[in-house]
């Protein structure tokens, strides 16, 4: 597969999109982030990596880190873990509080704000240094031993915390949050502040790619059945409210941010990672998106 040629033709096919939508401002450090970006990088299986455009621009990982914090909560609590979220799509926006009250303080999924917080609290309950141990693994998955935390972001989220605060005060009187909310958010804010390059997370969903091999990295381990089963989340949960569209439209287990980024797998295959600052009403990248649907498109490859 020529995926270098289709890397290219996506770069032209999107560029009508470029003034659409807008990076996220509701974080302030965010805000400041040039909007007018994007790169892609693609990491096969057999070793082959095709990149284009600010592939090596690291930017915020946001709710794609929510997919690393399930990956140590699983491996940390395996099933259990289902005892405090569910497993569905939300079909509501990734901080909506409406159904985390009807359904008393158990998260749709881990893949939503509410659910993300509830594994927070796990990983500072069971881990001595659970900061230590999420940047361990991002580090070890992505290859990279320079990858980190931007405190500034974390610090800026914190400062206006108000939705999320919400929701952790709402799973702490359902009984769904053991430890302190302030401890529990800051390390939330932590791992969603941690940045990465299209290359780097590319190289660090790999491991999610490979769906039949079992998962050891920086001490946390799954077996090859949960790799498959957290593809699975990703399919149905991976998208908020828009997890069915990227279904139908790209056809492949991902996880976005509001930092613009999406990481996708096409598993036995590759893992993509795509980043453009402008988001849809949803809260995903449009250009990413769109160049998630050109790629399965015209490579005639997905899942379905
Ligand atoms: N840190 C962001 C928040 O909690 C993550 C949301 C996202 O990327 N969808 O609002």
């Amino acid at each position: 597969m020529n995926y270098q040629q289709i890397l290219e033709s996506i770069r032209r096919d999107i560029e009508p999109l470029k003034c659409e939508g807008k990076q996220a401002d509701y974080i302030p450090a965010l805000a400041a982030v040039d909007p007018d970006q994007w790169g892609i990088c693609i990491d096969t299986l057999d070793g082959h990596q095709y990149k284009l455009g600010d592939a090596n621009v690291p930017f915020s990982l946001q709710s794609i880190s929510k997919v690393f914090a399930l990956t140590m909560a699983l491996s940390l609590a395996g099933d259990d873990l289902w005892q405090r979220m569910g497993k569905e799509p939300s079909g509501t926006a990734f901080n909506s509080l409406i159904q985390l009250e009807l359904e008393h303080g158990k998260p749709r999924n881990p893949f939503i704000n509410a659910g993300a917080i509830v594994m927070a609290d796990l990983l500072v309950e069971r881990l001595s240094n659970p900061e230590q141990a999420f940047i361990n693994l991002a580090r070890d998955l992505s290859g990279q031993p320079s990858i980190d935390y931007n405190f500034e972001v974390a610090r800026s989220e914190h400062g206006v915390a108000y939705l999320n605060t919400a929701i952790a005060n709402l799973l702490k009187y359902h009984g769904n949050i053991v430890g302190d909310i302030d401890r529990v958010l800051r390390f939330y804010f932590m791992m969603c502040s941690i940045e990465m390059s299209c290359e780097q997370l590319a190289h660090a969903f790999l491991a999610f790619a490979n769906h039949r091999e079992p998962f050891d990295h920086a001490g946390f381990r799954l077996t090859a059945s949960q790799v498959k089963r957290m593809n699975a989340i990703m399919q149905t949960c991976g998208f908020y409210d828009e997890a069915g569209e990227f279904s139908y439209l790209v056809g492949l287990p991902g996880k976005s941010g509001v930092g613009g980024g999406i990481a996708a797998v096409f598993p036995g295959q590759y893992s993509v990672a795509v980043w453009s600052p402008r988001l849809n009403a949803k809260g995903n990248s449009v250009m990413g998106l769109k160049s998630l649907e050109l790629l399965t498109t015209q490579s005639r490859q997905s899942i379905f």
